[in-house]
């Protein structure tokens, strides 16, 4: 068979540098304790952050919401797939989160590029932090204003950018960057784009549920719709179920009705999943523990990270990456650990910088602090001191 794209070729290209990746089946819910290629294994690599994606209460909800309004949404939300339930949930998002709207987007990734796409045009500039979110980068691609990157949490290289750009300038950084954990300086940059006439966009996909006692980035340092004009979270991560949403004051909203082409030009997401989502909020709302949990056993893991000499990345968030350098390094020691029935993800470029390949632990409030002991306890003997990778 003809192959004009050499696909066979860039496939053992990917093989040979330790690029190759491969799908896990799935066998149980979405939990600590998983069922997973046939086996039991303890989960350390999903971002359902408080433990909500198989609590029965959201669960619930979706079913009575099908018997309500069926399952699949029918159309866009412009034609006629807006049901009650998403209009009930964009009022609670907003109303939580403390902006005047909010916009339910079917995923995290479209409303990313529908919003700079939106916004942005010929001529204006986007500055965006190096290591933001793929759909970020995506979306200023497709808007055609000018990308610039600036160095990771680097205000001053941030500022650099913003006295340089031309037409109307849009910051967009990620509160907790998904693949280090650490936070943004977001009260910098904040005051850096008043200061400039800039508008900044926040992604806060791992901070909501995390931050401000759940609340997210926005909470946690008491931001305005002035000093944060637009907000970006997910609800497939400490929320437990799926989708997205943009918040903001309402011109922003509105406008982005009209105009952002992954918000229209797209199927609703079920209802039922914006009656979960209803549901998982009510939870987290009445059962605080959840992000208190989080919290301690964040601090737990770091600690005995610590004691045992890891090479953890300087992280006070769910994600808690260990940095190995060599992807070949990362593939052996995530290997290691699912040998002894550890689920960590292996993180290697491109997703991440060249030579900065790690494993990503993320913890969950459904982990007890036994589970983050075992963890501890496989890491030290796969760890880099033993497996000689450093
Ligand atoms: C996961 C993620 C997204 C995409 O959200 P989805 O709902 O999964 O499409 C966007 N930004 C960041 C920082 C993320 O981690």
């Amino acid at each position: 068979m003809s192959d004009p794209f050499q696909l066979a070729q860039r496939l053992q290209e990917r093989r040979e540098q330790h690029l190759y990746r491969q799908r896990r089946l799935l066998e149980s819910a979405q939990q600590a304790h998983i069922q997973c290629d046939g086996r039991a294994l303890l989960n350390f690599c999903s971002n359902d952050y408080l433990g909500l994606a198989h609590h029965p209460r959201v669960i619930t909800a979706a079913q009575q919401a099908m018997e309500q309004f069926g399952f699949g949404s029918g159309a866009s939300h412009l034609v006629i797939g807006h049901s009650r339930v998403h209009h009930e949930l964009e009022e609670r998002l907003a109303d939580w989160v403390g902006c005047q709207r909010a916009l339910l987007f079917s995923t995290g990734y479209m409303a990313n590029v529908g919003v700079i796409s939106a916004l942005v045009e010929r001529g204006d500039t986007v500055l965006e932090d190096k290591l933001n979110h793929a759909s970020l980068l995506d979306g200023a691609q497709l808007s055609r204003g000018q990308l610039q990157r600036y160095h990771h949490n680097d205000v001053s290289s941030l500022q650099q950018r913003l006295m340089q750009a031309s037409g109307r300038t849009l910051v967009v950084t990620d509160s907790v960057f998904s693949m280090d954990g650490d936070v943004a300086p977001l009260q910098d940059i904040s005051s850096l784009c008043q200061q400039h006439n800039a508008w900044l966009m926040v992604d806060d996909a791992h901070g909501l549920g995390v931050l401000g006692g759940g609340r997210g980035c926005l909470a946690e340092y008491g931001f305005t719709s002035q000093q944060v004009p637009i907000y970006m979270g997910t609800l497939g991560k400490a929320l437990g179920t799926f989708g997205a949403f943009v918040a903001g004051d309402e011109p922003l909203i509105e406008y982005l009705i009209q105009s952002a082409r992954s918000y229209i030009y797209t199927t609703a997401m079920p209802p039922s999943v914006a009656a979960a989502t209803l549901a998982s909020l009510d939870l987290l709302n009445a059962e605080q523990w959840r992000v208190e949990k989080l919290r301690q056993l964040i601090a737990y893991f770091k600690q005995g990270a610590n004691q045992l000499g890891l090479p953890m990345m300087p992280s006070a968030t769910a994600i808690q990456p260990l940095l190995l350098h060599d992807s070949e390094a990362a593939l052996r020691v995530s290997d290691a650990l699912l040998r002894k029935g550890f689920l960590v993800g292996a993180i290697r470029p491109p997703t991440v910088p060249a030579n900065s390949a790690r494993l990503r632990i993320t913890l969950s409030a459904d982990h007890s602090e036994r589970d983050i002991d075992q963890l501890l306890d496989a890491l030290s003997e796969a760890s880099p001191k033993n497996t000689k990778i450093i």
